[in-house]
């Protein structure tokens, strides 16, 4: 095994971490093994689409037979919902990423982190700090890093202009947004982030006053909570798990948002502060006429625990590759602290 690495470079620890079954003092001829050529399988600059989530959640795989791969579901248009869960634990922390199309960038950050984990856990080393084998055997670590592939695709150029997708969602922009850069919506105009069964009468009433009444490219609640499938799948995702925690990835603003109207669960508030000082981006309160019908919302009021918004990155959405290392540096703390916080819980 070790001959082999060498031959392509490979590092030795990746390879046994990539063949648990082999036996590196005596490999059989004809048995097929995993060589992790010595290059990482997520890109830092390449925009995130269905298609290279799926090459990566298979790179991945293949690198890390202890990583689990399951779906939630599927999209509007069939794209697969790819979940990853890694580690033993008893408790879970959830990642969300992407619920908005135009905010594929924090997938594109989850998918990093979950790499880097996976390749701390696999070498015995760190995570931003911590043992990553401790939080490895302590929490079970459940990552869904594209919400709403579809949409990515669309804003990512993806869907080809004067394709029928394409030209379907062009008919819908209205009132009108940068197209099809400004895109936040699911592929058939629903948001995402304004379809779970929290305070959706008062999203609604507040989206309608601003003119939001139909499908378009964002904040369309929907006729009614959880009809996009996208959604539906992250609610039941979360109703078949036990998710001591919740972190949902959006752009942008820097900021950590923390309390769904009058709720205040247990220990949110000191676990929003360590997040906020791992990542360097203030806790705050959701502003009024957002803070209705997203996820974060009905977490915290259906299960009375901690969940939080996060805003990475600033600028106008989606924010250029050129923002990635500063997003990951911010960020990767963050969560880190979150395996670590569900860990002691
Ligand atoms: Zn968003």
């Amino acid at each position: 095994m070790y001959k082999l690495a060498r031959r392509f470079s490979a590092d030795l620890a990746a390879v046994m971490a990539a063949n648990p079954g082999a036996d590196p003092l005596n490999l059989r001829i004809g048995s097929k093994l995993v060589v992790p050529l010595p290059f990482d399988v997520v890109p830092e600059d390449i925009a995130l689409t269905s298609e290279l989530l799926a090459l990566c959640i298979e790179g991945l795989a293949a690198r890390y037979p202890f990583m689990e791969t399951s779906s939630a579901g599927r999209s509007v248009k069939g794209r697969g919902l790819y979940v990853v869960s890694i580690g033993k634990g008893q408790k879970s922390l959830f990642l969300n990423a992407a619920h908005h199309a135009n905010e594929w960038i924090t997938g594109l950050f989850a998918l990093r982190f979950v790499e880097n984990y996976l390749k701390a856990v696999a070498s015995g080393g760190d995570i931003e700090g911590y043992d990553a084998a401790s939080l490895y055997s302590a929490v079970r670590f459940v990552c869904l890093p594209l919400v709403n592939p579809d949409g990515a695709d669309l804003v990512t150029g993806f869907i080809a202009p004067g394709s029928a997708r394409y030209e379907d969602a062009l008919a819908m922009n209205f009132p009108p947004v940068a197209f099809p850069s400004g895109w936040k919506a699911n592929i058939e105009g629903t948001d995402l982030n304004l379809q779970y069964p929290a305070g959706w009468e008062k999203a609604r009433e507040i989206k309608f006053a601003q003119g939001y009444t139909r499908p378009g490219p964002r904040d369309y609640v929907g006729p009614a909570p959880l009809t996009a499938p996208e959604s539906r799948a992250v609610y039941e995702l979360t109703k078949a798990n036990d998710f001591q925690m919740t972190l949902s990835y959006h752009t942008a603003g820097e900021v950590v948002y923390w309390k769904y109207d009058g709720f205040e669960p247990p220990l949110s508030r000191e676990t929003g502060e360590k997040l906020s000082a791992a990542s360097g981006y203030p806790l705050e309160t959701t502003p009024y006429e957002s803070g209705y019908a997203g996820y974060k919302d009905w977490f915290i009021q259906a299960y009375d625990r901690p969940g939080y918004t996060v805003e990475a990155g600033s600028g106008t959405s989606p924010l250029p590759l050129t923002q990635f290392r500063r997003i990951y540096a911010a960020n990767a703390p963050l969560v880190a602290a979150a395996l670590d916080i569900v860990s002691r819980a």
